[in-house]
């Protein structure tokens, strides 16, 4: 299934303005949020239905949209609400679905296989699932069902709001072959265009075109729509919104800053509470990246990527100096970040002989295993090696 709010922030936003008692609902006027900051300013980030049926889209000019109907509504976006929105929905669908995928603030795949046997029927549960997030948040969602993840996606995508739609593998010919082209999911502007060169103007069209001569034209693009028009996805739903993410901190610096202590310390301030939170949360990370940023809005990062998962202040610490120190080129620095990704909620470490933190045994002992082989197979069967590294680290 694919649950996918109905005009997300617009309908959130509309949410608000009744919670703070306004008379007026934006869903049912013809009513637009536009952008909050200086440079977005004027552009249309969200339109009510009503407004969509008039031509009245997103990203569109504020002027546009007020010259296609003179008296739209306009509110501006509200991020931290609506991200208090997301939060609600993603957490009873958590609470519902072990297996589920958030794909973006508004939008999660959840895998109903085995939910089956446990809920019933998916068309019937999905009416239920969408009228309790409409009881419980006061917004209302598109469910799209469907035997993976793209066909899922495309049939929430049909007639909204408030719906339930199915798009089964027997149903694509009827129901996607005669869509334009460009409802096909990945289907961009640029590949259209290629593709309405080649005579192809619906799904169907796509469908049933050469692979090859796709391919030829699009690459790895042509051969994944060429798919996606029939059909084929076999990406598993899988929870990484957050791991994809991961957990960062960053600080705009009062001055332009050219002490190491300084950058020194906000790091390790970082690195405590990224500890903190990956404890929190009962997760590990694989992957530390330290982004810097300079007078000149320039903009760098450096990542590296661990021999175990660690959730430990002063390994994230210890790695993050390492990426700053190769990343940092002695400019005063504007912003700096310090984020972990490659999450995961397993410990499992790879054992080593050499790692220091995880030294299985001494360095006493591996003499003396190197002596015994040596013995009983003759001198120089094992040896140590040594790398050039401040500290020498014996190899292999
Ligand atoms: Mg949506």
């Amino acid at each position: 299934m694919h649950i996918d709010v109905n005009s997300a922030f617009l309908s959130w936003s509309a949410l608000k303005l009744l919670k703070e008692g306004s008379s007026i609902d934006l869903r049912n006027e013809i009513a637009v949020v536009s952008g909050e900051e200086v440079k977005r300013h004027g552009i249309v980030v969200a339109a009510s239905i009503p407004a969509k049926k008039i031509g009245i889209k997103s990203p569109m000019n504020l002027a546009d949209a007020r010259r296609i109907y003179k008296d739209v509504i306009v509110t501006h976006q509200d991020r931290e609400f609506y991200r208090e929105c997301s939060k609600n929905m993603m957490r009873l669908i958590k609470y519902l679905f072990p297996t589920y995928e958030q794909f973006s603030i508004d939008e999660c795949f959840v895998d109903y296989t085995e939910m089956r046997k446990l809920y019933g029927p998916e068309v019937k549960f999905a009416h239920k699932l969408k009228d309790e997030i409409y009881k419980r948040f006061g917004f209302t969602v598109n469910v799209g069902i469907g035997n993976n993840k793209l066909l899922a996606k495309m049939a929430s995508d049909f007639e909204k709001p408030n719906k339930v739609h199915t798009l089964y593998s027997y149903e694509i010919k009827e129901k996607m072959h005669s869509l334009p082209v460009r409802d096909l999911f990945m289907a961009g502007k640029a590949a259209c265009a290629k593709l309405e060169s080649l005579g192809i103007k619906t799904i169907g069209d796509l469908a049933n075109y050469d692979e090859n001569k796709l391919v030829a034209i699009l690459k790895s693009q042509g051969k994944m729509l060429h798919e996606y028009a029939n059909g084929i996805d076999d990406s598993p739903v899988e929870n990484k919104y957050d791991e994809r993410k991961g957990i960062g901190f960053s600080k705009t610096l009062e001055d332009d800053i050219e002490d190491k202590t300084i950058l020194y310390s906000e790091l390790s301030n970082f690195s405590k509470k990224i500890s903190q939170e990956l404890k929190k949360r009962g997760m590990y990370a694989r992957t530390i990246v330290v982004t810097l940023r300079y007078t000149s809005f320039k903009t760098y990062n450096h990542q590296i990527k661990l021999d175990n998962n660690t959730n430990l202040e002063e390994e994230i610490f210890k790695n993050a100096k390492l990426a700053f120190n190769k990343l940092w080129n002695l400019e005063p620095v504007r912003l700096v970040g310090l984020r972990v990704t490659d999450m995961s909620n397993n410990n499992d470490i790879q054992l080593s002989l050499f790692d220091e933190n995880h030294k299985v045994i001494t360095d006493k002992e591996l003499d003396n295993i190197i002596d015994n082989i040596n013995k009983e197979f003759g001198s120089g069967t094992v040896f140590k090696g040594y790398n050039n590294m401040k500290k020498e680290k014996i190899e292999k």
